[in-house]
């Protein structure tokens, strides 16, 4: 028993996702709904994920505090939003295009009854204010990731100030807060190391049930939206993401190697934020400084969603075609502030993006209904969307980083040249 572990700890954790998914594929092919049976080892899986990400993100967002000056948060933020931004208003225009291209409603018609249920949809300036929770306990509770990071980083600038006070009592009270914290995210990586073991069994139990309950004449029905929506990431993922890393000199191939077991997560369980823990260790195998990735990352996984960016502009297009309704270039640009806006208000967990997706189409004037059409196959396409959004985050982490080195860099030469003057 000892040496089967033993073998299995050994084998790399991407030959060992990736055989979970096929396996879980090919039950799910067989055996169809009767799968079920085994959706319990998925959502174990993604409740390990989820219990862990909300102590993790408090954690690293408070070391990261401590380890960097204000200033450089500042410029940091000041960097990696304006990406955001930029990349996800170029993933909607993506959207648009590859679906203009691919023309992905041929051929369907307008559903005349739906029994899907239009979600309720937050505004951002309600995203915002929720951003300052009224009760943490609360905001931990419910997982309320935006509130997470704004108490972290609060309290990270509570102990920094504690520990560069005068008063030498303060001083020690805050580096044993910062060593609790240090210690206790050294205890966040080690259960995440365990779940990462389990996690090729929890990605086969995602993979049997959700594939096994999708019926194979859904997804023909709507094989073009599918197609398309995954040409759309492909193109983001193979043209605009690498024109980004060699614009900031960053090797593409091996970046990719580097991360693929975030994009992998993210492809299994549709979730930017339970990739999180992931996608933190993927980033530190780039060679992303814990400074960049630890206060960058978690706020990506929250409002960075290139991928579902993608989705909005393929639905609006795949929308149009089957209710017959033209869209004029200035309606497509409403749509673009629109879906950058909804995509930065999408949450990081499963099917979100079918909320965002509410919002642009009532900004486009578009039949609800048709979002219903697409949410019985919503996992096979959320997966590829997730898989976008992990990645953004990731390149956005590493130009930054790369950035960052550079000044560092810079400062390092000037104040050198100052000495030796
Ligand atoms: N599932 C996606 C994510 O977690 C969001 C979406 O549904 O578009 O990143």
């Amino acid at each position: 028993m000892l040496k089967l572990w033993n073998w299995y700890r050994q084998k790399s954790f991407m030959v060992k996702i990736t055989s979970g998914f096929i396996f879980g594929l090919i039950c799910g092919l067989l055996f169809g709904p009767s799968n079920q049976v085994v959706a319990p080892l998925g959502t174990l899986f993604l409740n390990l994920l989820k219990m862990i990400v909300v102590p993790l993100i408090l954690l690293t967002l408070i070391i990261s505090v401590n380890h960097s000056n204000p200033k450089d948060l500042g410029r940091i933020g000041g960097k990696i939003f304006p990406y955001y931004i930029l990349t996800t208003a170029v993933a909607v225009v993506t959207g648009i295009c590859i679906a203009k291209l691919m023309v992905p409603g041929k051929g369907l018609s307008l559903p005349t009854s739906s029994n899907f249920e239009v979600p309720e949809k937050t505004s951002l300036v309600d995203s915002l204010t929720n951003m300052v929770p009224s009760n943490i306990f609360q905001a931990f509770a419910n997982g309320d990731i935006l509130a997470v990071v704004f108490v972290a980083v609060i309290v990270g600038f509570a102990i920094s100030f504690m520990r560069h006070s005068h008063e030498v009592k303060m001083q020690e009270m805050g580096d044993l807060l910062l060593k609790i914290s240090e210690a206790g995210s050294e205890v966040t990586f080690r259960i995440l190391n365990g779940i990462l073991q389990y996690a090729p069994i929890g990605v086969f139990g995602i993979t049997a049930s959700t594939i096994g309950n999708q019926g194979m004449d859904t997804l023909l029905a709507l094989s073009d939206f599918v197609i398309t929506s995954y040409v759309g990431v492909l193109f983001q993922m193979l043209v605009i993401f690498p024109i980004i890393l060699k614009a900031f000199k960053v090797p593409v191939i091996p970046f990719i190697k580097n991360t693929k077991e975030a994009i992998m997560t993210a492809f299994v369980t549709c979730s930017s934020l339970g990739t999180l823990p992931v996608t933190l260790k993927a980033a530190e195998k780039a060679g992303i400084s814990d400074r960049v990735a630890n206060f960058t990352l978690p706020i990506g996984a929250t409002v960075n969603m290139n991928g579902s960016a993608i989705r909005f502009g393929v639905g609006v297009i795949f929308a149009s075609e089957i209710a017959g309704i033209d869209l004029s270039l200035s309606a497509l640009f409403g749509v673009v502030i629109a879906g950058t806006l909804a995509a930065i208000g999408t949450a990081g967990v499963p099917g979100a993006g079918l909320i965002g997706m509410s919002i642009v189409f009532t900004q486009a004037g578009l039949p609800i209904e048709i979002i219903g059409l697409t949410a019985g196959i919503n996992v096979i396409v959320d997966m590829i969307f997730t898989c976008c959004n992990v990645t953004g985050d990731i390149v956005g982490a590493k130009i930054v980083d790369q950035s960052e080195k550079k000044h560092a860099d810079y400062y390092a030469e000037e104040s050198n040249s100052a000495i030796s003057q």
